[in-house]
């Protein structure tokens, strides 16, 4: 694959949707600075709640059907082509939540032996080459069976691709801190009278708050890349709901819809910060606002 872009990010995540939630800004800056993004989904998310109840009819394969669908036109707002299922459509089915039988399934994603699931993955890096890899951390961000194995798999397959001399220079983590997810709940409080959301959420119920520390990276989307991010999830119908800078799933508590995206970087080194920590500091303890900062031998391709 010589025909490539330089800069090349690798997005792996559990069911349609999870890549719009958490990286939507992220993925709409990237593909239109140029980059190379591609997103591997690992199931399609067939077991998962629909929302609306024009669609409530559908379930398992039909919905899972649905759901590509919704993928679809959600990485066509934020301009990303090239959009996979890990081992193709179908290869792993949706685990369901913690603790439900659904979990049991042979062909269930949860089930699926992750050194042959990091095989699959580890054929797309040897494909794309990302030099940048994002995935959720150990607990899937929230303890959802899926998201704990795209995961386990995701890393696996960064150990395979660095026996076959192509691991990904920089792994992040999706993160959340601690201080921007309170003042985005602490806006969401005072606006909920206006919004058609019955409840607000809790911070506990958004996946990868951390202390502000231990982010290493934030990737501001602006107006135009969080309008596209809101597009995208708004794409996902059957298991979003989203009004203006909020949203729900199909429990209908309200979530802000994060601006801006935040990271943990959990392999390679951090390149030149952008963001100087809170209280000053020096640029090595502050945030990076490129994910490829301080890759060697990347040309710039945005404008
Ligand atoms: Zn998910």
């Amino acid at each position: 694959m010589t025909d490539l872009p330089s800069r090349r990010l690798l997005l792996v995540h559990a069911h349609p949707d999870d890549e719009s939630i958490n990286n939507g800004a992220t993925m709409a800056r990237y593909a239109a600075e140029g980059a190379q993004v591609t997103l591997v989904t690992c199931t399609l998310g067939e077991r998962g709640e629909v929302i609306p109840p024009a669609l409530a009819h559908l379930t398992g394969a039909a919905l899972g059907a649905h759901r590509l669908r919704e993928l679809t036109a959600a990485m066509a707002e934020l301009g990303v082509t090239d959009f996979r299922r890990l081992g193709g459509d179908g290869r792993y089915a949706d685990s369901g939540m913690m603790g439900l039988p659904d979990n049991d399934d042979p062909a269930c994603f949860w089930q699926a032996d992750v050194d042959e699931a990091a095989g699959h993955l580890l054929r797309v890096i040897q494909e794309v080459r990302p030099q940048v890899l994002v995935t959720y951390d150990p607990d899937g961000g929230y303890g959802h069976p899926d998201h704990i194995q795209a995961h386990r798999v995701a890393m696996r397959a960064v150990e395979l691709a660095a026996d076959a001399g192509c691991a990904p220079a920089k792994v992040y983590w999706n993160r959340v801190p601690r201080t921007a997810g309170e003042d985005a709940f602490a806006r969401l409080r005072r606006e909920l009278p206006r919004l058609p959301f019955r409840e607000a959420a809790a911070l506990a119920d958004v996946p990868g708050v951390v202390d502000d520390e231990r982010i290493t990276a934030e990737i501001d989307g602006g107006d135009a890349y969080t309008a596209a991010k809101a597009a995208a999830m708004a794409a996902h119908a059957t298991q979003i709901e989203v009004h203006g800078d909020f949203f729900a799933l199909s429990n209908e508590l309200a979530q802000p819809v994060f601006r801006t995206e935040y990271y943990e970087l959990v392999r390679g080194e951090r390149g030149e910060t952008g963001v100087l920590p809170a209280g000053g500091g020096d640029r090595a303890s502050g945030r990076e606002t490129d994910l490829f900062a301080g890759i060697a031998g990347i040309a710039e391709e945005a404008s």
